[in-house]
């Protein structure tokens, strides 16, 4: 403000930044029996949420930019299984699912000692996986991390202010 009271450089227009365009997907869900049922809206939204927050961090705009250029490119099919102790995807380029359950913690160990990784964070592991196609384990002789939590799962977590995964 100068002594006049007046701004001196204009404030910038409140215009809300463009929502991002997210990638097409489907979504199956799983209850605890392990029977397919149709998904219900607070699960579309669930994967909305995460989609929308990958896209946030520099690592996920790019590997959701680069996979929705590739004319193969259809969609992301999240099967989300409740009964599901892990997470997984298939790494077929023009089909990448990825099988989540949004309830399921994975144990990880961090620089400070043991942790747990966020549903959000196992659903950027498993991206990682289906869109960048990076694996876990093919430098694996000492439990280090592989390409996928490297690439992809260490710099969006660590956007989010998560702690980086120091063992596979
Ligand atoms: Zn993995």
């Amino acid at each position: 403000m100068d002594p006049d009271g007046h701004q001196k450089n204009k404030p910038k227009p409140l215009v809300s930044k463009k929502p991002p365009v997210l990638p097409p997907f489907k979504y199956v869900v799983r209850d605890t029996k392990g029977e397919s049922k149709d998904g219900s809206d607070p699960d579309r939204k669930l994967v909305e949420k995460y989609l929308k927050e990958i896209y946030d961090t520099p690592r996920g705009k790019e590997i959701i930019d680069h996979a929705r250029a590739d004319k193969g490119f259809v969609g992301i099919v999240v099967i989300i299984d409740y009964k599901f102790q892990n997470g997984e995807s298939d790494i077929d380029y023009d089909d990448p699912h990825i099988r989540w359950n949004p309830g399921y913690y994975a144990p990880i160990d961090t620089p400070s000692g043991p942790g747990r990784a966020s549903p959000r964070r196992v659903f950027a592991h498993e991206l990682g996986h289906a869109l960048a196609k990076d694996y876990d384990y093919p430098n694996n002789q000492n439990g280090n991390p592989g390409p996928n939590v490297t690439n992809n799962e260490k710099p969006i977590a660590g956007a989010w202010g998560e702690p980086p995964r120091i063992r596979y």
